[in-house]
């Protein structure tokens, strides 16, 4: 390491981003120094540890999309991990179903894209299938998927950080850390703790609902912002889990990145159902009347959000209503389980997701990483990336290689200089006993 350099490389935020990214950098490049910088006081406390916790197979994203590239790879990577660490999964396998003929046309191109992307073992099912698999489940038609399946990607992260810390030279995972600023010099940066300054080479912001925040104040222009839309979930009754065998998905509406409400069997048998999608007036409230002015003041003070609520209101008014109504919330739940009652569910949790959005309120759907200086941001990591973590991660390390040349150590950098100095030397003496053997002609 340099001298004065705490780190080679400070990643900020525990998510499972950052973690895996930690993870494949420390796994690929055993001599340097990381530290994972992570606000709250325990790793995996927002996107991370509050998703459905589905292991996607990727039916959804586009052919050759980073999602889909990354989801393909990241699952299997996340099996392998699983198996390795001794981390409960399960695959229950997934079915989507179409409740009414409106949503054929949406089914279909849902069904030719997870083929075009390669699923593995997806077929097109129809009534009686679907009440095979799901005997309380109804529809008109649907897909089988059967590779999908349930983790808890917080105890992902954690072990995560245990072996970034564990196997690394030197490496520190360190939680109530929280970055508010970067002080840069000539050959390193000083990020600005709550508990101090700590120097590194080399930035990785994966901040999740801060990635934007996060890149501004390290002098970069994100190109967009973080919008936060909230889900909450309810939780089937211990009676009426019976209900859900394995996960249960509606067709989604093409225009929006979100799933639609589903029901997710869970690690240790609970059922949950949700989430809804509502825009949030608080980057990590949970709660449905959380606010926080900067977090608004950041969302309606952006073009791009008034122009999706103005191409959206419709949506936006539907999930609104079914977030304060559970009776609107239980007959939406009915369309895909019509036995289902008010009874049924009781409330469950929430999570908020990062919605990177552009200037013009176009939602964007794929992974968005930006490298510049000494930095790299990943500005966008929506669903799958929990799934698609460890290939993510896989990219990091490779875009951390190229970008910060990580490859060569101060060791291999010192003998590069020394041989490239020797090199030199030798050509000079070259050089000059040539011109004297010249001269003397
Ligand atoms: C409701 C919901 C359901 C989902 N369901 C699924 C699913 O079933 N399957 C799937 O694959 N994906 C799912 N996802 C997506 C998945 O959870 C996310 O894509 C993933 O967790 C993103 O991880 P992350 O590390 O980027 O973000 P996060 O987990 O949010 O981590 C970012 C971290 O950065 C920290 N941080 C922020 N600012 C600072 C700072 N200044 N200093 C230090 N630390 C900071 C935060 O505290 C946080 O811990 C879902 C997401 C949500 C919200």
């Amino acid at each position: 390491m340099e001298p004065n350099m705490d780190f080679d490389i400070v990643i900020i935020g525990g998510g499972i981003v950052g973690l895996a990214s930690g993870y494949k950098i420390m796994l690929s490049h055993p001599g340097i120094r990381i530290a994972v910088l992570e606000k709250e006081d325990t790793l995996a406390a927002h996107q991370t540890g509050h998703n459905s916790g589905v292991i996607h197979t990727g039916l959804y994203y586009k052919p050759g999309s980073n999602k889909a590239n990354t989801c393909a790879e990241g699952r299997k990577e996340l099996m392998d991990f699983a198996k390795e660490h001794k981390i409960a999964f399960e695959i229950t396998g997934k079915i989507v179903v179409a409740t009414s003929e409106k949503e054929l046309a949406n089914l279909e191109s849902v069904f030719n894209n997870a083929v075009e992307n390669g699923i593995e073992g997806v077929e097109e099912i129809g009534p009686d299938e679907i009440q095979e698999i799901e005997p309380f489940c109804r529809g008109i038609a649907g897909i089988r998927a059967p590779g999908a399946g349930i983790i808890d990607f917080a105890e992902v992260a954690k072990k995560l950080g245990e072996l970034i810390e564990k196997k690394g030279n030197g490496n520190k995972v360190l939680t109530s850390h929280e970055v508010a600023g970067f002080d840069k010099h000539d050959f390193y940066t000083k990020v600005l703790t709550n508990q101090g300054g700590i120097a590194a080479k080399y930035i990785i912001n994966c901040a999740g609902l801060a990635s934007d925040r996060v890149a501004k104040m390290g002098g970069v222009e994100p190109g967009m912002r973080i919008v936060p839309f909230r889900g909450d979930y309810y939780e089937l009754t211990e009676e009426a889990r019976e209900k859900v065998k394995g996960l249960i998905y509606p067709v989604p509406d093409p225009a929006m990145p979100f799933l639609g409400v589903h029901f997710t069997r869970k690690i240790g048998g609970s059922v949950e159902c949700g989430p809804n999608a509502v825009f949030s007036f608080k980057r990590e409230g949970y709660g449905k009347t959380d606010f926080s002015f900067a977090d608004t003041w950041d969302s309606l003070s952006y073009a791009g959000t008034w122009k999706l609520f103005m191409k959206h209101w419709r949506y936006g008014l539907g999930e609104y209503s079914r977030a304060f109504s559970r009776s609107r919330f239980v007959r939406q739940l009915q369309r895909l389980i019509p036995s289902l009652t008010a009874d049924d569910i009781k409330p469950g949790g929430a999570g908020v997701r990062a919605q990177a959005l552009g200037p013009k309120g176009e939602l964007i759907d794929d992974f968005l990483i930006k490298r510049q200086g000494n930095s790299i941001h990943i500005l966008n990591a929506p669903s799958p990336a929990a799934t698609a973590a460890l290939a993510i991660g896989d990219s990091v390390n490779r875009m951390a290689a190229e970008h910060f040349q990580l490859g060569k150590t101060k060791d291999q950098r010192l003998k590069t200089k020394k041989a490239k100095k020797a090199k030199s030397k030798k050509q000079k003496e070259k050089v000059k006993s040539e011109g004297g053997f010249r001269r003397s002609q």
